[in-house]
């Protein structure tokens, strides 16, 4: 990370009680920056912050910063840092709450388009049930990165082979109940106000 000068006017304190205040949040002050997440989690080295700097950014105000990070777009929420986290803080939950604000304050991290497979994902779930990887392949891969996608043909080819790759989406049954469930998710995040 660069050095950079931070001016009290730039920061948003706020930041801080507002995630805390979210059920996941509950123990957000108590982080003793010990790295602990740092240390396990299986995709720091493709990170701009690793997890405790996040978190330490969160302290010092830089929502700015925090929002436009790529580091909760990447993470796999594999719940490694939130099982060996000391101060029992909800780390995966935090992704998910600042990736919440990100997409409603139209904030893009400038170095990956995650932010776009997500969308993409999110979508292919809620039409589905479930997600079906061809479907997302043809919208993200071919449309984004088709020198990939054709770089990875071959490998593609096989799983399909396999049937490891379904060519058609398979819906869950009850779709109907899944999407109200859905839909009642976005409107208690919208009342939540993170
Ligand atoms: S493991 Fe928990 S306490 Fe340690 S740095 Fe990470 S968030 Fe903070
Ligand atoms: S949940 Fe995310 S941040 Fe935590 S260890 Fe896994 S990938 Fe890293």
């Amino acid at each position: 990370m660069e050095a950079q000068v931070l001016f009290e006017a730039d920061l948003s304190p706020e930041f801080l009680d507002e995630l805390a205040a979210l059920p996941e949040g509950k123990h957000l002050r108590e982080c003793i920056q010990c790295g602990n997440c740092s240390g396990m989690c299986p995709v720091t080295p493709t990170l701009d912050h690793s997890p405790r700097r996040i978190f330490a950014m969160i302290r010092a105000g830089m929502k700015d910063e925090v929002l436009r990070s790529s580091t909760p777009w990447v993470c796999s929420s594999c719940y490694r840092c939130t099982v060996k986290c000391p101060s029992d803080i909800k780390i995966t939950e935090i992704m998910y709450a600042i990736k919440r604000r990100a997409i409603r304050e139209d904030v893009k991290p400038d170095d990956t388009d995650a932010h776009r497979f997500a969308k993409l994902f999110v979508e292919s779930v809620s039409k589905n049930g479930r997600s079906h990887e061809m479907g997302l392949l043809m919208n993200y891969m071919m449309f984004h990165h088709p020198v990939a996608m054709m770089k990875q043909s071959v490998f593609g080819m096989r799983m399909i082979g396999k049937g490891r790759m379904p060519l058609f989406a398979h819906k869950i049954e009850d779709l109907d109940n899944f999407r109200k469930m859905v839909d009642r998710a976005v409107e208690l995040e919208g009342a939540e106000g993170v």
